[in-house]
């Protein structure tokens, strides 16, 4: 076994983006992955019929091209190719209405009769200032860049979402619109923070549109991973690591993982205090995911849904705070709050000629096994009556399939962990630091840490300057 600098534990867009920040620095660096395929929970399959593209996990990728670390990799070299669809997002209502969000904001705005003004007025200052800002937004708390900005960003962000749609609206459809993005969180609409997911995920798409990768979510972990073995990176699949000293030696050792999992890896010598403060960590709500095979594209009535790469189904601001309000009661609504992607729409390579594919989930609370196929598909009902009549086959994962396709999915939590006002800036404990452990060898990297969940490779980035500036004192620049 040849010696590293640094090894890396999970190949999940944080564990990539942490081992290709240190190799660019020169350093020698391996990431060690459990599963046969790279990518932790984005990764693409046939889950359903020969020829239909499947994403597993993460499926649509605004964070993904706006990443800071990212967007600054040359991915569209190494085969990444981003697929824009016409509309970023649209919610549709039982009425056949539809509110889009286009990219362009006054356009958005202009559909929204009396709150036209306020939705400029709560967005516009955000896009204006994202630059300034998203260092702050994407990482560990920190001495702001722009603290002006960034403290008139928190005033709006850190109130519960119904706060702030009751602030600044009065359409009961533009609160179920700006709801549509907030519900992400998987938080109920009345906690703290919950509004912060909806301006975030809004103003990305007025800035980036909400994109997706050609040919399925794995071909943007396939860019990451052939730009890196490029750097002269190294990738080892089929292996699983239960103990640190089994690993090769090296100065830092990062764990693209959850602090439950790190917890179980043997030869930490973690303190009996860090220990307690990983084991208080908070997981959040789980998902129950779908995937269909569709002999046509999903009959919307109205025509902004099938222009929209995702739709957000829920019809009234009252139904969906019941709905993600139950989940944390351990309940279940019948009418749940529905995330939806139609990447086939825009992707002829996801499906055979002719054929379509369409991807979802809801919000389950943590471990359940309930199968929610019926109340999804009667909610798409609701809005595409005929949604059932094209459906050639389906493929369901409760949370516990979830945790055995990736561990790091604990009782279905694909945020590795609740992003509420505790734990958002502040994960897995509360430290500026949240990437160190009490062993100065080793790091957590994964969505557990600051920013959070999602495909920006933020935590990996966070982790890896950490890293650099404890072991590499002379490659910081
Ligand atoms: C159903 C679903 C839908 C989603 N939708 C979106 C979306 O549309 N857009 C978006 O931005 N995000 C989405 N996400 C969230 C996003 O996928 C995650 O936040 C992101 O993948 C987290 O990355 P990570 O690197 O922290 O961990 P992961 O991607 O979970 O990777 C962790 C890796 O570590 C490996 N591992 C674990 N234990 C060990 C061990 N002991 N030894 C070796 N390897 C190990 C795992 O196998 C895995 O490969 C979704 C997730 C799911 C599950």
């Amino acid at each position: 076994m040849s010696n590293y600098d640094v090894i890396i534990t999970g190949s999940g867009p944080n564990g990539i983006a942490a081992a290709i920040q240190l190799q660019q620095k020169g350093l020698k660096t391996l990431i060690i992955e459990q599963a046969n395929e790279p990518g932790g929970a984005v990764k693409t399959e046939e889950l359903t019929l020969p020829g239909f593209q499947h994403d597993v996990g993460a499926a649509i990728m605004p964070m993904g091209i706006a990443s800071p670390f990212f967007r600054n990799l040359p991915l569209e070299q190494f085969g990444l190719e981003w697929v824009f669809p016409e509309i970023p997002y649209a919610h549709p209502f039982p009425d056949g209405s539809a509110i889009a969000c286009y990219k362009d904001i006054h356009k958005t705005a202009g559909q929204l009769e009396a709150d036209k003004d306020s939705y400029l007025r709560l967005f516009k200052p955000i896009i204006q200032n994202w630059k300034k800002i998203e260092n702050n937004i994407l990482g560990p708390l920190s001495w702001p860049d722009s603290t002006v900005n960034l403290l008139k960003f928190g005033v709006k962000a850190l109130p519960p979402a119904r706060n702030l749609v009751n602030r600044y609206f009065k359409e009961e459809k533009t609160k179920s619109f700006f709801y549509g993005a907030a519900a992400h969180s998987s938080l109920p609409l009345t906690n703290l923070a919950s509004a912060s997911f909806g301006l975030v995920l809004a103003s990305l798409a007025h800035q980036y549109n909400w994109p997706f990768p050609k040919g399925g979510a794995e071909n943007f972990i396939k860019a990451l991973l052939k730009y890196y073995q490029s750097i002269g990176g190294v990738l080892e699949l089929n292996k699983k690591v239960s103990n640190l000293n089994t690993l090769p030696t090296a100065k830092a050792y990062l764990f693209d993982l959850t602090p439950r999992q790190l917890l179980k890896i043997e030869g930490t010598d973690f303190s009996a205090k860090y220990r307690k403060q990983l084991s208080n960590y908070n997981y959040g709500a789980g998902v129950f995911k779908i995937d269909w095979a569709l002999s046509g594209a999903i009959p919307f009535i109205n025509d902004k849904c099938r222009k929209a790469g995702t739709v957000h189904l829920g019809f009234s601001p009252e139904e969906l705070e019941i709905s993600e309000a139950k989940i944390h009661k351990g309940k279940l609504s019948d009418k749940p709050y529905v995330l939806l992607a139609q990447h086939s729409n825009f992707d002829n390579s996801r499906a055979p000629k002719d054929k379509y594919t369409a991807w979802a989930y809801c919000h389950v609370p943590h471990g359940s096994t309930a199968d929610c196929t019926a109340i999804i598909e009667n909610q798409i009902e609701r809005v595409a009556p005929g949604f059932k009549d094209i459906v050639l086959k389906r493929s369901t994962l409760n949370t516990r399939k979830l945790e055995s396709f990736n561990p790091n999915l604990v009782g279905g939590d694909i945020n590795g962990g609740k992003p509420d006002i505790t734990q958002l800036f502040t994960r897995p404990i509360i430290s500026f630091s949240p990437y160190a452990t009490s062993n100065k060898q080793i790091y957590i990297c994964s969505s557990s840490t600051p920013p959070g969940g999602g495909v920006h490779g933020m935590c990996g980035f966070h982790a890896a300057q950490k890293v650099l500036k404890d072991h590499f004192q002379d490659l910081t620049e």
